[in-house]
């Protein structure tokens, strides 16, 4: 890249600007994914909104690359480019509440962890995933599902607007009533319609929450899927309870004599009364007995901060998803055996419910298009050691193909590695037409195209 060009955005951006061979500059490279190395030619770490138009407006005169980074968890490492710039947000993490109001104004590189614990001091929260260290931007834009999702619905549910900068350099606010296909687009979309500087949520009242983890060996898998599958869309709105295909971890709270045990599982959170989840949780013997059942009252981020330690950054990652509208028999047998092959301690499988309050928003009222999906499916396969890259790889998609007969076809697109054109049309179905001609409308050279890209109509 020509130094000219780093050395214009050193004049004139207030965050640094890094390149290959400078101090700073692996740190900056250095994503969620491990498996992920590549090398931009300039970083361009924002201080603010009028930071990125700069970037923006740099690289697109200068021909470059673009990718945006908010969290850096995007599992394909679509947070970066091999050569061009990166316009990165994650010194952009201010969180303010107004309590009055009842929403929460997040910069476009906080982590969900920013926003929980901002909120928790007014006894609010938002819908959001379930490991704090994921960045608000990528999670929001693609949907945002996790342990609220039942009670409040998607994080895009409860977006109120967004500040974009656009592929022009230019700034807007984005809402029902302002460039309201942008709006539209944002929530579900992905990042291809610019770069949201800031994100305004709509909080609700949740402080404590109950919370549970029951267990069971891994052989019991048909079982606990065939009850799981009618108790939980009949439960109250207010319990959610994503189920898993685990190894035990060798930690608290579970019992040695689990611990480094294959098994199957579901995390429990009750957003009503906290002490009210031991009764709705009375079935749960009903699916077969339990290895292990624990059920407490936590404050709602420390839930959010549960898995951290569990999966920190630097480790191989290869997922893959699925939506579902239903656990079919065929597709019980196949959880089955790809749980009792789990390849590494960490790898998973999760069935995250989208049902309840995410069910009640109209199918066309955002981008994200599968409202008519009980469960998004995630398979990730994870591991410490590069040696394992493929042991890993091979189990994800082993499960995935296993699997994708008895789903509805398309993938939560934060779910989704680099898999091709034609796994993006199954994501956005008929939505797809729309957001390629808002994507016309917005980013007519598609710029923003480090993303499950979208191409201008
Ligand atoms: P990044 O890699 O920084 O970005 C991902 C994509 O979003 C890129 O294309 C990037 O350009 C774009 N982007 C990011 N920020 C902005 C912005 N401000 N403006 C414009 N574009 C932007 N998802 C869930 O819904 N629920 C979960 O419970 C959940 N759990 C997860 C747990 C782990 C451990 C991991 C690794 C991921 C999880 N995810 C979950 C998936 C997560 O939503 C995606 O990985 C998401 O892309 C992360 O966003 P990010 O900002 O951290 O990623």
């Amino acid at each position: 890249m020509d130094t000219a060009i780093r050395d214009s955005l050193r004049d004139s951006i207030r965050g640094p600007v890094t390149a290959p061979g400078e101090p700073g500059y692996d740190a900056a490279r250095a994503i969620y994914n491990a498996m992920i190395d590549k090398c931009p030619g300039v970083i361009v770490q924002c201080a603010d909104a009028g930071d990125v138009m700069t970037a923006v407006r740099s690289g697109a005169q200068n021909g470059l690359e673009i990718a945006v980074r908010g969290g850096g968890h995007s599992g394909a490492g679509l947070c970066l480019v091999e050569d061009g710039m990166t316009i990165d947000l994650s010194a952009m993490r201010g969180v303010r509440i107004d309590p009055m109001a009842g929403t929460a104004q997040v910069a476009g590189g906080a982590q969900l962890g920013d926003l929980d614990h901002a909120a928790h001091a007014f006894g609010l929260a938002t819908p959001s995933g379930i490991n704090s260290t994921t960045g608000v931007g990528g999670l929001t834009l693609g949907g945002g599902h996790g342990h609220l999702t039942r009670a409040y619905g998607l994080t895009v549910d409860n977006l109120v607007s967004a500040d974009v900068v656009l592929a022009d350099g230019s700034f807007v606010t984005a809402d029902e009533n302002h460039e309201s296909d942008l709006f539209w687009a944002l929530r579900g979309g992905g990042g291809n319609y610019g770069v949201v500087t800031s994100f305004t949520y709509r909080l609700h009242p949740v402080s404590t929450v109950g919370v549970g983890i029951t267990v069971w060996p891994v052989e019991q898998t048909p079982d606990v899927l065939r009850w799981y599958r009618e108790f939980l869309p009949q439960a109250t709105e207010d319990l959610n309870g994503f189920f898993a295909i685990l190894t035990v971890p060798p930690g608290p709270p579970f019992p040695e004599e689990l611990h480094g045990r294959k098994a199957c599982g579901v995390v429990w959170c009750w957003a009503g009364e906290p002490e009210q989840i031991d009764k709705e949780l009375a079935g749960v013997g009903d699916a077969g007995r339990p290895a292990f059942h624990f059920t407490t009252p936590m404050p709602y981020p420390m839930l959010q901060t549960m898995f951290d330690e569990l999966l920190p950054s630097g480790l191989q990652w290869y997922w893959r998803g699925d939506f579902f509208d239903r656990i079919t028999d065929e597709a019980l047998d196949v959880h089955a055996r790809f749980g009792e092959a789990l390849p590494t301690g960490l790898s998973t499988m999760h069935l995250y419910p989208i049902d309840g309050a995410a069910h009640r928003v109209g199918p066309d009222d955002t981008a994200w298009s599968y409202r008519d999906a009980t469960w998004s499916g995630v398979f990730a396969g994870i591991d410490p050691d590069p040696a394992n890259a493929g042991a890993i790889r091979d189990w994800c998609v082993g499960y995935w193909e296993a699997l994708h007969p008895y789903s509805m076809g398309g993938a939560y697109v934060n779910f989704m590695m680099d898999e091709g054109q034609d796994r993006v049309r199954a994501t956005y179905r008929d939505h797809f037409d729309r957001l390629a001609r808002i994507k016309r409308a917005y980013d007519p050279g598609n710029l923003f195209h480090a993303n499950q890209n979208i191409e201008p109509a």
